[in-house]
């Protein structure tokens, strides 16, 4: 059923504590963690608890929780005291785009000033 755990997706392990990550903010619809390969002194990950492949996917399917995404992006930001500085929120959506793991997340990205455009 849509959005429901899959059994082999890394990210609904982390949700349910089967896979360690260092989680920063949680709520009832979200969780954010650090990126175990950061790519800027701040690089957290925050995903929905429901899982859909990708964020396009969330976001027609459930639009409130792909709010909260948004709204938790910047919490994490203001919560790292990089919301002044800029940072960026990134949905690498298809493998063409890079994203590896099959569960929807946004990366939140700063500490360090970042190009554009992106590579
Ligand atoms: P994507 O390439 O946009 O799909 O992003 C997936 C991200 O998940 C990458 O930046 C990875 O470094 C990150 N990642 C993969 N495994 C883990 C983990 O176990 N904990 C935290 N981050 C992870």
């Amino acid at each position: 059923m849509a959005g429901e755990p899959q059994a082999d997706c890394l990210f609904c392990k982390i949700i349910a504590k089967e896979v360690p990550a260092t989680v920063v903010r949680e709520t009832e619809t979200t969780v954010a963690f650090r990126d175990i390969n950061p790519q800027a002194p701040t690089h957290v990950l925050v995903i929905p608890k429901a899982h859909y492949p990708d964020a396009a996917s969330l976001a027609a399917a459930e639009p409130l929780i792909a709010a909260d995404i948004l709204r938790e992006a910047g919490e994490v930001a203001a919560g790292e005291e990089i919301d002044g500085s800029g940072y960026r929120v990134v949905f690498n959506t298809g493998a063409g785009a890079g994203q590896t793991v099959f569960h929807a997340h946004a990366h939140v990205l700063g500490g360090r000033g970042l190009n554009w455009p992106p590579g």
